[in-house]
C-alpha cells in the first residue's frame, strides 16, 4: 500500500480512538444463542442480537443447512438467471410471499442487496421516493444510488410525521410514482412505523409503501408475520423487504416480497439479482426451514414478548429509564458517545455483551446501549443481566 494512502487511514483511525467512536470486534465461539463463548471471556450473556427466536441453533434448522449442503454443494456458482437458481430457492420464495403476505418474493445475499436492488430498479426521473429521517442505512443507500444511476427524486420526512409525509406527498402531486419507503421497526429506536396511517396517506395520495421488516419479520404479530400483521394489514402493503439475518435462522440473506408481476421485473432489472451470485443453498434450506419452525411455533414470539416486557419493566424498575416500546430492542440513552462505549465495556467485565452505539449512527446526544432481547433468554439469563446492569448503573451514577 502506498505510504500517503496507509498514513491517511491511520491518521483517521486514531481520530475514531480519540472520539471513543473505535469498534473493537469479539470474537465469539460457539453458537449465536443467549450466552456464548467469547474468546478471552468465557461465558458471556448476549444482550445484542438479533437472533429474536433464537432459530439460528435450532437443531432443525442447522440440519436442514446440512442436508442441503449435501445435495447442492457448496455454492450456486452463478448468478441466478445464468445457471444460478436451485429449486430450494423456489421453495424458500414461496414460503416467505406466504409469510409476509404477498404473491411472490425474491431472495438476495442480504437485505442490503434486496433494498439497493429495489429503487434503482423500479424508479426513474418521473418518480419521487419519500423517506423517514431514521430509516436503515440501506434504504438511504438505496435511494442514493436511484438519484444517481436513474435520476429520480427524493424527499426525507421527520421520523414517523405524518403531518410532514403528508407534505412531501402533497408537493409530490405532480410525479408519476410516489413511493414511500420506511423501515417497519427502527433498529435503534425501537418503534414501530404507523403503518395504518402511512396506508391511508398512501390511499389519499395515490401513493405506493414499501416497509423494510428486518426487525419485523419473525418478531411482530401474533404469530411474527411483521408489522403488517402486528396492525392487522397483512396483504396491504405493496413492497416488503426484510432479512434472513436475523429472526429467519440469522445466517444471511434478505428478500423483496410483493406482487407476481413486480418481483419479475426484479428478476429481470435488478442489478445485484443480475450481476452478483444467488444466496448458498445451505443458507436458503436453513432459512426455510426457520420459516416452517416459525409457522409451527407461534409460541417462540409470545416467549419473545414475554421475555422483552419482563426487561423493559425490570429496568425501568431499577431505576433506568429505557425507551418505552413493544418491540424486543430496548435502548437505554446515555448521552455522549464515549459513555455508551464505556458502559458497554463495563458490562461486558460483568459478562453481559451489549453493544453501545454513538454518532454517525445515532443523533449527536443520544448515544445509548442498545438491548435486544430473545425468545432463548430464560428468565436466568435475564436477571443476571439486570444484576449487572445494577452494578455498573451505580459505578457510572446513572442509578
Ligand atoms: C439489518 C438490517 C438490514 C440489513 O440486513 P442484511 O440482510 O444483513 O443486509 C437492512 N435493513 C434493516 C432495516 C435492517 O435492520
Amino acid at each position: 500500500m502506498k505510504a500517503s494512502v496507509e498514513q491517511r487511514l491511520a491518521a483517521e483511525l486514531e481520530q475514531f480512538r480519540k472520539d471513543g467512536v473505535y469498534k473493537r470486534l469479539n470474537y465469539l465461539d460457539s453458537p449465536q444463542g443467549p450466552r456464548v463463548k467469547m474468546e478471552g471471556r468465557g461465558e458471556v450473556i448476549i444482550l445484542s442480537s438479533n437472533n429474536y427466536l433464537g432459530l439460528s441453533s435450532v437443531p432443525e434448522v442447522i440440519a436442514a443447512g446440512k442436508a442441503a449442503l449435501d445435495r447442492f454443494g457448496a455454492g450456486t456458482a452463478s448468478v441466478r438467471f445464468i445457471c444460478g437458481t436451485f429449486t430450494i430457492h423456489r421453495e424458500l420464495e414461496q414460503a416467505l410471499a406466504e409469510l409476509v403476505g404477498t404473491e411472490a418474493s425474491l431472495t438476495y445475499v442480504s437485505c442490503w442487496n434486496a433494498n439497493e436492488g429495489l429503487c434503482p430498479t423500479i424508479l426513474g426521473p418521473e418518480d419521487v421516493v419519500i423517506s423517514d429521517e431514521l430509516n436503515h442505512a440501506s434504504i438511504i443507500d438505496s435511494i442514493r444510488l436511484a438519484k444517481g444511476i436513474v435520476k429520480c427524486q427524493s424527499a426525507v420526512y421527520r421520523h414517523s410525521d405524518m403531518k410532514d409525509l403528508e407534505e412531501k406527498l402533497k408537493a409530490a402531486r405532480s410525479a408519476r410514482t410516489r413511493l414511500i419507503f420506511t423501515d417497519g421497526v427502527f433498529s435503534m429506536e425501537g418503534d414501530i412505523a404507523k403503518l395504518p396511517d402511512i396506508l391511508e396517506l398512501a390511499e389519499r395520495y395515490d401513493a405506493i409503501v414499501a416497509v423494510d421488516d428486518s426487525h419485523g419479520t419473525g418478531v411482530l404479530g401474533a404469530t411474527g408475520r411483521g408489522t403488517a400483521e402486528h396492525y392487522g394489514l397483512l396483504g396491504k402493503v405493496d413492497i416488503i423487504t426484510s432479512t434472513l439475518g436475523k429472526a429467519l435462522g440469522g445466517a444471511a440473506g434478505g428478500f423483496t416480497a410483493s406482487s407476481a408481476a413486480l418481483i419479475d421485473y426484479l428478476v429481470q432489472r435488478s442489478r445485484p439479482q443480475l450481476f452478483s451470485n444467488a444466496l448458498p443453498c445451505t443458507v436458503a434450506a436453513s432459512a426455510l426451514e426457520s420459516v416452517r419452525y416459525l409457522r409451527k411455533h407461534p409460541e417462540l414470539v409470545a416467549r419473545l414478548h414475554e421475555n422483552a416486557r419482563y426487561f423493559r419493566e425490570q429496568l425501568t424498575a431499577r431505576g433506568f429509564k429505557p425507551l418505552p416500546g413493544d418491540t424486543p430492542i430496548i435502548p437505554v440513552i446515555l448521552g455522549e458517545t464515549a459513555k455508551a462505549i464505556r458502559m458497554s465495556e463495563m458490562l461486558l467485565d460483568e459478562g453481559v455483551f451489549v453493544t453501545g452505539f454513538g454518532y454517525p449512527v445515532v443523533p449527536q446526544g443520544q448515544a445509548r446501549v442498545r438491548c435486544q432481547i430473545s425468545a432463548a433468554h430464560t428468565r436466568d439469563d435475564l436477571d443476571q443481566a439486570l444484576a449487572a446492569f445494577v452494578k455498573v448503573g451505580k459505578k457510572l451514577g446513572l442509578i
